[in-house]
């Protein structure tokens, strides 16, 4: 079947909640998809960060079918191989002693807003600590709870009463946020470098000052890593490059190259105030997405995927920003590994769309700022193929301004 006849039964039968581009991918093998047409596109946004290890590795399907061939689901009543498999590795590779498995990005962050209230209320400041303080401009996620907690308005809109319990500072401002504690906070959740936000850095500083204020006052640190963990910036967790630890921390996107899975990683301590019915999923860790997880998580651990992840990161910076002295429109190039904003002195949707059509898929994470997202495997031909259809791109679109 075609795009068109495909997305017209989608219109008469998905809901309509996001603002789709008009094709279908229907296949992928490593940094490259196609759509139902057969037209072939080098993607870089990667399911949004969710292709770390690009499409269909061989060795997560392989992992993939066989787990479906043994046991796909028995449920959390139960002890799950594969999950446990998973948290071992999760646990080796990080300063954490223990993780809660479930389905989502924006499920973890629940998790992690619970884990915090309970912990305040079992050990920490208290019964009336609840707030979480987090950073304008933030993403963390779609339900209730979590779009609250986003520092951005236009989540929120058309859904109140939101909960309670929710503050908002701005980025890298340390007076804000220590004006902004109170009794009431039990947390401080924040994304190290904020993705849906446009690619905004936290100062390595501000992270360590922020810790510093934490610890103080008995205030948990809560890391978001849905987008930037496992790889993504160059390190394997990106709490690794300012060396500060955090008390939780979130981790969803490429955990099971592709498959749906979310995690909350704590310390003992901190893991402790969560007993048995407090907090659950029927999905969460199941035998199929563990699996696939930690085929994935062995490949991204250990395999030179992080170190391919800032080494062309660090590349594809230099061409961005080399195309950055040829067009006076672009305003800066940012990122950490391979995530990385390419922001424009005007709106950057025409020139995502025009990428598209040459074959690069790209996203603007904000009017002004596309995200670049490719897969962690990416070679320097691909990083250099996207450079030249973006420069042949900016050059057509600016040719037509004069
Ligand atoms: N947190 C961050 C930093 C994210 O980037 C996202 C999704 O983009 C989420 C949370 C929500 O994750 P999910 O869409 O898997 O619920």
């Amino acid at each position: 079947m075609s795009n068109q006849s495909l997305i017209e039964e989608g219109k008469q039968y998905v809901m309509n909640t996001y603002g789709r581009l008009p094709v279908v991918m229907t296949s992928g093998k490593g940094c490259r998809v196609w759509d139902a047409d057969g037209k072939e596109y080098l993607d870089f946004v990667a399911g949004v960060a969710v292709n770390g290890l690009g499409h269909c590795h061989p060795e997560v399907t392989a992992a993939i079918a066989a787990q479906a061939a043994k046991l796909i689901h028995c449920s959390n009543l139960y002890w799950i191989e594969p999950q446990i498999k998973l948290a071992h590795m999760l646990c080796d590779h990080s300063c954490f002693d223990k993780v809660f498995f479930c389905n989502s990005g924006a499920e973890a962050n629940e998790g992690a807003i619970k884990l915090a209230r309970k912990y305040a209320k079992t050990f920490g400041r208290g019964e009336g600590s609840y707030e979480v303080i987090t950073l304008l401009k933030s993403f963390h996620g779609r339900t209730l709870a979590t779009l609250t907690a986003t520092g951005q308005d236009k989540v929120k809109k058309g859904f109140a009463p939101l909960p309670e319990g929710f503050r908002y500072v701005p980025i890298n401002d340390l007076p804000a946020l220590e004006a902004a504690i109170s009794d009431k906070t039990c947390a401080v959740m924040l994304e190290p470098i904020q993705g849906e936000g446009g690619v905004n850095l936290c100062d390595f500083e501000y992270l360590k000052s922020v810790r510093a204020l934490c610890d103080r006052l008995g205030i948990l640190l809560i890391y978001d890593e849905v987008q930037v963990g496992l790889g993504r910036t160059g390190k394997l967790f990106c709490y690794q490059h300012a060396g500060v630890e955090p008390d939780i921390m979130t981790i969803a996107k490429a955990l099971g190259g592709g498959v749906p899975i979310g995690a909350l990683l704590a310390k003992d301590k901190i893991a402790a105030a969560f007993q048995p019915g407090d907090h659950a999923t029927t999905f969460g860790g199941n035998p199929l997405v563990t699996a696939a997880g930690c085929a994935a998580f062995d490949i991204i651990a250990n395999k030179g995927i992080v170190e391919n992840s800032a080494k062309m990161g660090e590349y594809l910076r230099g061409k961005l920003r080399a195309l950055g002295e040829k067009y006076s429109c672009v305003k800066d190039v940012r990122g950490l590994g391979l995530l990385i904003g390419f922001e424009l002195d005007r709106e950057a949707g025409p020139l995502a769309s025009l990428c598209m059509e040459k074959g690069l898929l790209l996203n603007c994470a904000t009017h002004h700022t596309i995200r670049l997202a490719p897969p962690l495997i990416l070679k320097q031909e691909e990083a250099d193929e996207a450079v030249a259809i973006i420069d042949e791109a900016l050059g057509e679109l600016l040719a037509k301004e004069e």
